[in-house]
């Protein structure tokens, strides 16, 4: 295929925020693709080569670009610094070059959507000596082929910079309407996605497979699954009404949360956010061989540091600091780990998704051998209030966060947020009952001694699944130390944009825009509604937080769709202690 194809429809997404639009755009792209080059496109509209959990990043740092952008027009870097700063986007600078140049050569190899995925490809996975090299000159040979439009894009993907405003969720929907005619078999793609989280690798089923071969998609070992999520529940009498009088309640550990892949004697240990993490966990690699009673085996769990000395549970922050602070086999040997494991989702060949939570436990239990680092997770099945009161209480007692109760006949539900799973914190001087976890959109510069800083609060934004876009529902001023908001600034700085993103919907400006892509956990005392924000807008008034607090930094296990999601947040709201659902003016 030709990349003219690509770069021209990636201009039109550019002028469009409309996701109807922007959908039918894609699809028509999709059209000209065939089962061979179908991923192509997917990983490169998501700036990659690959699926994220592969680690395979093309992530060219600005110099290098520049560099390539140099000796592909023959220019000095001094004159591409120049342009750089006068134009503020090296996608235009190479654009603009590539003009000039295409005056005065008469031809070139046009370029292909294949060559351009293969250089990037190549890119990615060059290593070793001279690979700094490699890389500048694969980009240099594809920047002097490139026409002016093509530049702009050849430049913007490797920096990440694409920014064209799709996530997973509208390139699902294109590939159901340009394969399936109709955008609602999403649905069954997302299905597929949520066991392989890989979209290349969906697009490319699809297209050689058609939906029968979507719908027969089952969990891999070494291919990570995309996590069940909790819904919360606001009092333990809901717990019971949800799940029918009687349920299992597990402790809900503050740790870390581990996806165990195990085949033979190889181990994989995905994070919650499917990123390879095996060579930070030996620990946890060898007690799996050790303990784990399985030939191939896909099973979850909560690593959490613990002192066996005081029989007392690290916070998170702890637990996270370990690969940061220390070396990992240090690290292992200061803070030990315990793997908690609470569910398990393939068995020597068995799909286990859909068996019920009783009988996977059950299975769980019976291949984890004895030992000190991988335990089940300690639970009860209960049928009271008073039951789940006396539990709920007993791990708090012991510093963990509360408790998540399980539906006992409910199927693994990957990648959603369903009742099966229902947790039940403890939170301080709140009406809600939950903490909410917040993608930033935008910065504010912040006043008085905050104007030093150059920043003094954040703007905050919930996720909504519908329509794929990010609705903002709190300024966030508080709750983080002035080392935190300089690192912040930092972090913010890199990722800043000249005009709102156009996956986010706001009433209200920022000072400084970003890209959506950093969580923080914030706290508030309470969700009222408000003409401000745009979450869950009713034509008049969205919802926004009272009094918004941090209470973590960014959240390194949680991407922007991992947001709370605007359905959540009126969950929250109607849970809210004093709010009278149904009563007056409220329309939730
Ligand atoms: P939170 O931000 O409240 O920790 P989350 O958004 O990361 O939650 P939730 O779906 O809200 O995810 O809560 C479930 C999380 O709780 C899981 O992702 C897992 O990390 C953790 N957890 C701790 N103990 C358990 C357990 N026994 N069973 C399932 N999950 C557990």
């Amino acid at each position: 295929m030709e990349f003219r194809l690509v770069a021209d429809t990636f201009q039109r997404l550019e002028k469009t925020s409309e996701r109807l639009e922007l959908i039918s755009i894609l699809a028509s792209l999709f059209s000209h693709a065939d089962a061979s080059n179908v991923h192509m496109i997917v990983y490169l509209l998501q700036g990659r080569v690959s699926a994220p959990y592969t680690g395979i990043e093309i992530g060219l740092g600005e110099k290098l670009v520049e560099e390539a952008i140099s000796r592909a027009f023959g220019v000095d870097k001094g004159e591409v610094e120049r342009l750089y700063k006068e134009l503020g986007d090296l996608g235009i600078v190479a654009e603009r070059l590539a003009s000039h140049k295409r005056q005065m050569t008469l031809f070139s190899e046009p370029l292909t959507l294949e060559r351009v995925y293969g250089n990037f490809y190549r890119i990615a996975t060059a290593s070793g000596e001279g690979a700094t090299e490699t890389k500048v000159r694969l980009l240099v040979d594809l920047l002097k082929d490139a026409e002016p439009l093509e530049a702009r894009y050849v430049v913007r993907i490797p920096l990440g910079r694409l920014r064209l405003g799709i996530g997973d969720a509208t390139i699902l929907e294109a590939l159901a309407l340009s394969k399936l005619g109709d955008r609602a078999y999403r649905e069954d793609l997302e299905r597929a996605y949520n066991y392989v989280s890989d979209l290349g690798h969906v697009a490319r089923l699809l297209f050689e497979e058609g939906l029968e071969g979507v719908r027969n998609v089952r969990p891999v070992v070494g291919i990570p699954i995309r996590p069940a999520l909790a819904q919360r529940a606001s009092s333990l009498e809901e717990i019971l009404q949800k799940t029918g009088g009687e349920c299992a309640a597990e402790a809900k550990y503050d740790g870390f949360r581990l996806q165990i892949h195990k085949k033979g004697s190889d181990v994989w240990i995905f994070s919650r956010r499917l990123e390879n993490m095996t060579g930070l966990f030996p620990d946890i690699t060898s007690a799996v061989l050790q303990q784990v009673d399985a030939e191939e085996a896909i099973f979850e769990g909560e690593a959490i540091a613990y002192n066996e000395e005081t029989g007392e549970f690290y916070p998170f922050q702890v637990t996270i600091q370990r690969k940061r602070k220390y070396g990992v086999e240090k690290a292992a040997e200061e803070y030990p780990l315990k793997l908690f494991a609470f569910d398990i989702v393939f068995l020597n060949g068995e799909d286990l998704t859909p068996r019920p939570y009783s009988e996977r436990r059950e299975i769980l239990e019976s291949i984890i051998k004895p030992g000190d680092t991988v335990v089940p997770s300690e639970r009860i099945v209960a049928r009271s209030v008073k039951e789940l009161r006396d539990f709920f209480e007993s791990c708090v007692e012991r510093g963990l966060e509360g408790i998540i109760a399980k539906d006992l006949k409910a199927p693994y539900i990957a990648g959603a947020r369903k009742w099966a799973w229902i947790k039940y914190k403890r939170v301080m001087k709140s009406q809600l009952s939950d903490t909410l976890d917040l993608v930033i959109v935008g910065y504010y510069k912040g006043r008085g001694k905050r104007a030093q800083l150059g920043i003094g609060g954040i703007l905050g934004a919930v996720y909504d699944p519908s329509d794929d876009t990010f609705k903002t529902v709190a300024k966030v001023g508080s709750g983080f130390t002035e080392e935190q908001f300089v690192e912040l600034k930092n972090l913010l700085d890199e990722i800043a944009i000249p005009h709102k993103h156009p996956r986010v919907v706001a009433r209200i400006d920022a000072d400084v825009w970003v890209e959506p892509k950093y969580v923080i956990t914030v706290l508030a005392d309470e969700i009222t509604r408000s003409p401000n924000h745009t979450a869950a807008w009713d034509g008049e008034r969205g919802l926004a937080l009272r009094f918004p607090r941090a209470v973590s930094f960014v959240r390194e296990d949680k991407g922007p769709e991992d947001a709370t999601t605007v359905e959540e947040l009126v969950e929250m709201y109607k849970q809210q202690k004093h709010v009278k659902v149904g009563e007056g003016e409220d329309s939730y």
